[in-house]
C-alpha cells in the first residue's frame, strides 16, 4: 500500500520465490515459447470476465475487444495489451504478488532435479503461475492495469530476483499492458516473424482479434488485420457448415493442399463438453507418412499436437482438432494417460468415426465407394484391434469385388442368393470367396465368375489378420480364397475316380502322397488345377507373417496341394484314352504337362519348374 503517491510500494513476491524464479528459467527451457500462450490468454479471460459483466448488465461497455502483441526492438521489449478487465491495486496484490505458491512449492521440493520438461512444465498453469512464465525470457516485467472500476490504474515493475513495486499510474483506458523486458540472451523474442510463428501456432483461434504490431516499423505498416481467426469452425453446429468451409480449414490448419477424404465434426454435450472436427486424410501413396495431427485445445487456446491419448494408436492417421476446456490449459503426458475422462473422450470420438462411416454408407453409397479405398486399410485395422468397432461398423464394411463393384457382407450373400438359394439357406458357414493376387488367381477367379460367383479382392498385408477377425464378427461367415476349394463349382452326380491316372500323376510329379481328388466341374476348360486348404495356408501365412516379425527363417512352403482332375474336361478324356492305348510315355509327358500348368496356374514356378515347362512347350509345338 503506498502512502504517497511518491513513495512507490515495494515488496518482494513472497519468502519462497528466490526459489521460484530460477525453477521458472530452467524447468521451462525446452518449450520456452509458451509464455506467449499464457500472457495472451490471459488478456483473453480479462476480456471474457469483462464481456460477462457487460452481458449481466453491471456496466455498460461498448467497445471493440482487442489484444495487441506489441514488439519493440530498440527498447527491447514485447508487449502484450488488452482492454479486458484490468485491476484494482489490491487486485493486482492479491492476483499477482501473492501468487498460491505453497502447493507449487511442495510440487517444485518433490519433483527438483527431475528435468523431463515435458512432465514438469505443467506445473505452471497448473499453480495459477503462467503469468510469471514471462519470466523465462524476460528480466524485468511492467504490468500497467486500469480496473474497469471507477480506480485508478497501477504500474507494477517487477525484476527476476522476485523485487517489485508498487506505483500510481495515469493510465486511462481500462485494461493491462504487460511489458516484458527480454534478456539478452532471447533477443530471439524480438523477431516480429518468430512472435507471428508463435502466435499462429498457439493463438490462431482464440475468441477475440489479436493484432501484431512493430512499434519500431512505420505506422503506415501497422497490422491492421488480426493474426487470429476469432471463431474457428469447429464452434459452428455442423448443421451450419459447409463441405467447402471443412474442406478450407484443413488446407489452412494442415497446410495441406490434398482435400481430406471426409470430415467429422463432433459437439458433444454434457459431460464430456468438447467439440471437434476430425478429419481423414487422403495418403498419396504408401510411403506418405501415416502419423496424422491431432491438435489439442483449450478454449480455443492451443494446447499440445498429436495428443495420443485422446486418440487410439490405431486410428493415428486423422488430422484433427479437438478443443477440451475440461483438460487444465496444461496438461502432462501421465495426466492424460491416466485419466477416465480423457478415455472417455477417446471413446466417444471413436463411436463417432464409427457413426461416420455407417452414415456414409448409408446415405452417400457412390460417394463412400470412391473413399472405400482410401479408407479400408485403416476401418479393417481399426475393427481388427477393436472389437467394439467392428461391431459398430461390420455392415458398412465393403468388399471390392473382382469386377470392380463393391458388395457389403449382406449384399454380398442376398445378391449371391439369386444363383445359389440352396447353399445359402442351409446352416452350413456361408462362404465369401476371395482372392488375394488377381493376375496370379486369374484362372481360378473365373472358373468362379463364369458361374455367376462373386469373388471379392482382399490383397492387402491387413487382410490375413482382418478374415480371421471377420469370421469371428460376422456370424457364420467363412472366408475361402478361390484356390483352396472347388466345392461350389461342381455339378452333382457321381464322379468316376480313375487309379491308373493317380499313379500316373504320382509318378510324373515323383511324389507318392500326392493327393489326386477327381471332380466334375461345371466348367469344362481346365483338365486340371491345385488346391490348397484355406486352414494349412493361413496357418502358413501366419507362419511367414511370425517370421517375418522375428526375423527368423520362414520354413518351406506347403506342399500339401490337392490336385484335382476335371472329369468334364475334354483334354482329361483325351489323356485317359492315351493311357487305355497303352503309349505310357505319350501320357507322361500329358501328365506331366498338365500338372506343370496346374502348377503355373497356382503360383509363380521355380527356376527348374519353368525351364522344364519351357522345353515341355518347344518339344510339343515341333510336334505341331
Ligand atoms: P491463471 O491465469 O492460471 O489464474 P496467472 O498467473 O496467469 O494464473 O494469473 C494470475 C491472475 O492474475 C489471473 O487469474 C488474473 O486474475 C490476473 N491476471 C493476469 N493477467 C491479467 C490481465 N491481463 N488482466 C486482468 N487480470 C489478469
Amino acid at each position: 500500500m503506498t502512502d504517497s503517491n511518491t513513495t512507490p510500494e515495494r515488496g518482494g513476491i513472497s519468502v519462497e520465490t528466490a526459489h521460484i524464479f530460477p525453477i521458472i528459467k530452467r524447468w521451462l527451457y525446452s518449450e520456452k515459447d509458451i509464455f506467449l500462450r499464457e500472457i495472451v490468454s490471459n488478456a483473453s479471460d480479462a476480456i471474457t470476465k469483462m464481456k460477462r459483466l457487460s452481458s449481466l448488465g453491471e456496466i455498460e461497455c461498448s467497445d471493440e475487444y482487442k489484444i495487441f502483441v506489441k514488439v519493440n526492438k530498440q527498447a527491447g521489449t514485447l508487449t502484450v495489451e488488452d482492454n479486458g478487465i484490468g485491476m484494482t491495486a489490491d487486485e493486482l496484490r492479491r492476483y499477482i504478488c501473492q501468487i498460491a505458491l505453497s502447493g507449487a512449492l511442495e510440487f517444485i521440493e518433490k519433483y527438483e532435479g527431475k528435468s523431463d520438461s515435458a512432465e514438469n512444465n505443467g506445473i505452471i498453469g497448473h499453480f495459477g503461475l503462467g503469468f510469471y512464465s514471462s519470466f523465462m525470457i524476460a528480466d524485468k516485467v511492467e504490468l500497467i492495469t486500469k480496473s474497469y472500476t471507477a480506480e485508478s490504474a497501477v504500474h507494477w515493475i517487477c525484476t527476476d530476483d522476485g523485487n517489485y513495486e508498487i506505483t500510481p499510474s495515469d493510465k486511462v483506458e481500462r485494461g493491462t499492458e504487460v511489458i516484458m523486458h527480454v534478456t539478452d540472451d532471447e533477443k530471439d523474442y524480438l523477431n516480429i516473424d518468430k512472435i507471428r510463428s508463435m502466435l499462429d501456432k498457439y493463438c490462431a483461434f482464440m475468441p477475440y482479434e489479436i493484432y501484431l504490431e512493430d512499434e519500431c516499423a512505420d505506422t503506415d505498416t501497422v497490422a491492421s488485420e488480426p493474426v487470429n481467426t476469432t471463431s474457428p469452425l469447429w464452434l459452428k453446429r455442423p448443421s451450419e457448415c459447409t463441405d467447402e468451409e471443412y474442406r478450407e480449414f484443413y488446407h489452412k490448419v494442415f497446410s495441406d493442399f490434398n482435400d481430406p477424404l471426409f470430415s467429422i465434426h463432433i459437439n458433444a454435450d454434457y459431460p464430456l463438453n468438447f467439440k471437434g472436427i476430425l478429419y481423414f486424410p487422403k495418403l498419396r501413396s504408401e510411403y506418405d507418412s501415416l502419423e496424422g495431427q491431432i491438435k489439442l485445445f483449450y478454449n480455443q487456446v492451443f494446447v499440445a499436437d498429436n495428443v495420443k491419448e485422446i486418440i487410439p494408436e490405431y486410428l493415428i492417421m486423422l488430422k484433427g482438432v479437438i478443443d477440451c476446456p475440461e483438460l487444465p490449459l496444461n496438461v502432462s503426458r501421465s495426466y492424460l494417460q491416466n485419466n477416465t475422462y480423457v478415455s472417455k473422450v477417446s471413446a466417444h470420438i471413436v463411436k463417432k468415426i464409427a457413426d461416420k462411416i455407417c452414415n456414409l454408407c448409408a446415405n452417400e453409397r457412390e460417394q463412400f465407394e470412391t473413399i472405400w479405398g482410401d479408407i479400408r486399410t485403416f476401418i479393417e485395422y481399426a475393427s481388427i484391434r477393436d472389437r467394439k468397432f467392428f461391431d459398430r461398423v461390420k455392415d458398412c464394411i465393403l468388399l471390392r469385388l473382382t469386377d470392380g463393384s463393391h458388395v457389403t457382407v449382406e449384399e454380398y450373400f442376398g445378391k449371391a442368393e439369386d444363383t445359389d438359394t440352396a447353399e445359402q439357406s442351409s446352416k452350413e458357414p456361408k462362404t465369401i470367396y476371395y482372392t488375394n493376387d488377381e493376375a496370379q488367381q486369374s484362372q481360378y477367379i473365373s472358373l468362379y465368375t463364369s458361374q455367376g460367383l462373386r469373388v471379392a479382392v482382399l490383397d492387402q498385408f491387413v487382410d490375413t489378420q482382418f478374415i480371421t477377425s471377420a469370421e469371428g464378427v460376422y456370424q457364420n461367415i467363412k472366408f475361402v480364397r478361390v484356390d483352396a476349394d472347388v466345392s461350389a463349382l461342381t455339378e452333382s452326380g457321381d464322379v468316376t475316380e480313375n487309379v491308373e491316372i493317380t499313379e500316373l500323376f504320382r509318378r510324373v510329379t515323383a511324389n507318392d502322397k500326392l493327393e489326386v481328388k477327381f471332380e466334375n466341374l461345371k466348367s469344362t476348360d481346365a483338365p486340371a488345377l491345385l488346391n490348397l486348404s484355406e486352414d494349412k495356408r493361413r496357418m502358413d501365412d501366419f507362419m511367414k507373417a511370425y517370421s517375418y516379425i522375428t526375423q527368423s527363417e520362414s520354413g518351406a512352403p506347403i506342399t500339401e496341394q490337392t490336385l484335382i482332375l476335371n472329369t468334364a474336361s475334354s483334354l482329361y478324356s483325351h489323356l485317359e484314352q492315351v493311357l487305355s492305348d497303352g503309349a505310357l510315355e505319350r501320357a507322361e509327358f500329358m501328365a506331366g504337362y498338365i500338372y506343370r500348368l496346374s502348377l503355373m496356374a497356382h503360383r509363380r514356378l521355380t527356376a527348374d519348374e519353368l525351364n522344364e515347362f519351357l522345353s515341355d512347350s518347344y518339344k510339343l509345338l515341333n510336334n505341331y
